[in-house]
């Protein structure tokens, strides 16, 4: 019997949105059940099974390093005692958006430098040591327990261990299984509607190898992000992580994806657009061999249209949408959709499913616009393209060279790729005309002396407003 007061949660999925989820679930609920179909006891050293994108470069956004000490304070401290490398996103690392180089300036963005397992293990650690919560390995989400009347969730059915199914008796069943997540298929199955979904097919390739890290190599920096800009396609990232190791993820979209073999890693590399990747791996000592990813397409469910959904089921993190991960954006939304949760928690108990998909969607909106944004920059991605879009897009290129020379414009910027500010931000009247003085090749007009790269004033935020929003925010 469940109580219907949201007492005892099941959560689907240990990776990072189901952790997180479960970090806030266990302040309100007595007892919280972290189910995960893999065996979660590789240490931090490997990627496991169930998160295969562990293997590649992982970067913490701004905001989601404050949502995550926010969520579990300390954590930056002690992953830093680990090893990780801390500094400034736009001071420590070499970024390249839309082709031009950013000028350096101090954000007051932190850019911790841990590998997803690392991280991953960490948070593990703390959300399974709270009170209330049990993590379960091996322990498979196989199908929904739900009233006769279809109106209620009553519980998860699981599998241990490749056992008969079990069910776990709960009021609020929680899916944070990724992007494989079978809640529409089992939604359909018991006549309920279910998502619609949106698809933007970047048909991206990564592939990545780790070097042992050559001292001073990088002149201090912290890493080189390069992402692929139309219509060249390729880019490349190169972080400094625990451990003294360097991690390379070269990137290919629309199928032309990086190879995997060393020389053909190496060719791929001078290839990019800009020579620091390549620069950096002259002489540099492989650890291992180059490991590929396909990522056909970003995908966004729109749970919060479906008004029909059994109370007590809520679902987010990639199972929610899921994004192009050259933005970057996934963990942070997974730690903001956590906040989200917390927040509707404070209201009700269990949440309401479409109160809480809404809140989710109001987290999702602006990092899937950006990604959207970014990727339909790409003639060949299929994509609704407005005049805003390509005026806007015309405008964010127009930033990119400026912050060239213009550092208070590359923390702007930087401010709304790492999901603290809004997109509106780079729209106020300030910034614009910042832009505009730079003149269409970034360089400040005659007369008119634009500003100098040590400048780092941050223009203040607008209120968001999803009408005069840029839509490309591209990493490149
Ligand atoms: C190549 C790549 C690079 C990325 N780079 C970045 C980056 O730089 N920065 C960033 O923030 N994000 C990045 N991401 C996204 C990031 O990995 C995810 O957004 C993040 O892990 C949160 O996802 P999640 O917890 O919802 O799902 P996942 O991480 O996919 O985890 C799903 C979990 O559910 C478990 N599971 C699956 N099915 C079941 C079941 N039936 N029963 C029980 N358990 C189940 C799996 O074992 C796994 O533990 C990247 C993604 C990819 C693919």
């Amino acid at each position: 019997m469940t109580t219907g007061t949201g007492d005892r949660a099941v959560v689907a999925g240990a990776s990072m949105a189901g952790l997180l989820a479960a970090r806030v679930l266990a302040e309100r609920c007595t007892r919280v059940t972290v189910v995960d179909r893999d065996a979660l006891a590789e240490g931090p050293e490997r990627p496991r099974r169930g998160v295969p994108q562990g293997g590649h470069l992982h970067a913490l956004l701004g905001r989601g390093q404050q949502a995550l000490e926010e969520l579990l304070p300390g954590l930056t401290r002690e992953l830093t005692g680990r090893g990780a490398p801390l500094g400034d996103q736009l001071g420590d690392t070499r970024m390249y958006f839309g082709g031009h180089r950013m000028a350096r300036a101090r954000s007051g963005l932190s850019l911790l430098c841990a590998s997803r397992p690392l991280l991953e293990d960490a948070v593990r650690a703390r959300v399974a040591a709270t009170p209330g919560v049990d993590v379960v390995p091996r322990c498979a989400l196989v199908g929904l327990e739900i009233s006769a009347d279809r109106r209620r969730v009553t519980g998860a059915r699981v599998r241990r261990d490749g056992r008969d199914e079990e069910v776990i008796t709960a009021d609020l069943v929680v899916d944070a299984t990724g992007r494989g997540s079978r809640i529409p298929t089992w939604l359909a199955a018991l006549g309920l509607p279910a998502p619609a979904e949106e698809r933007i097919r970047i048909g991206l390739g990564y592939a990545t190898r780790v070097y042992r890290a050559r001292p001073g190599a990088l002149g201090g920096d912290l890493g080189i992000m390069c992402a692929p800009v139309p219509p060249h396609g390729r880019g490349g990232a190169l972080a400094v992580l625990e451990g003294d190791r360097w991690m390379v993820t070269l990137i290919g979209v629309l199928g032309d994806h990086p190879p995997t073999d060393p020389a053909g890693f190496l060719d791929f590399a001078r290839s990019l657009p800009h020579p620091d990747v390549r620069d950096a791996l002259t002489s540099a000592e492989p650890l291992g061999d180059p490991a590929p990813f396909r990522f056909p397409a970003g995908v966004r469910r729109r749970y919060e249209r479906v008004r029909e959904l059994p109370e007590g089921l809520l679902v987010l993190g990639d199972a929610f949408c899921s994004f192009n991960p050259v933005y970057g954006q996934g963990m942070t939304v997974a730690a903001l959709e956590a906040l989200a949760l917390r927040d509707q928690l404070r209201r009700r108990r269990p949440p309401q499913p479409l109160a809480f998909h809404r809140h989710v969607a109001r987290v999702v909106d602006a990092p899937w616009e950006l990604a959207v944004g970014g990727d339909l920059a790409f003639p060949g991605v299929e994509g609704r393209r407005t005049a805003k879009t390509r005026v806007l897009g015309a405008y964010v290129d127009r930033l990119h060279a400026a912050a060239e020379t213009d550092a208070a414009l590359a923390t702007a910027f930087l401010r709304v790729a790492a999901l603290v500010d809004p997109p509106t931000a780079l729209v106020g009247p300030g910034t614009v005309l910042r832009v505009l003085r730079h003149g269409r090749h970034g360089r400040p007009s005659p007369g008119e002396g634009g500003a100098g790269p040590t400048t780092t004033t941050v223009p203040p935020a607008g209120p968001p407003s999803r009408e005069d929003a840029p839509a490309p925010g591209r990493r490149g």
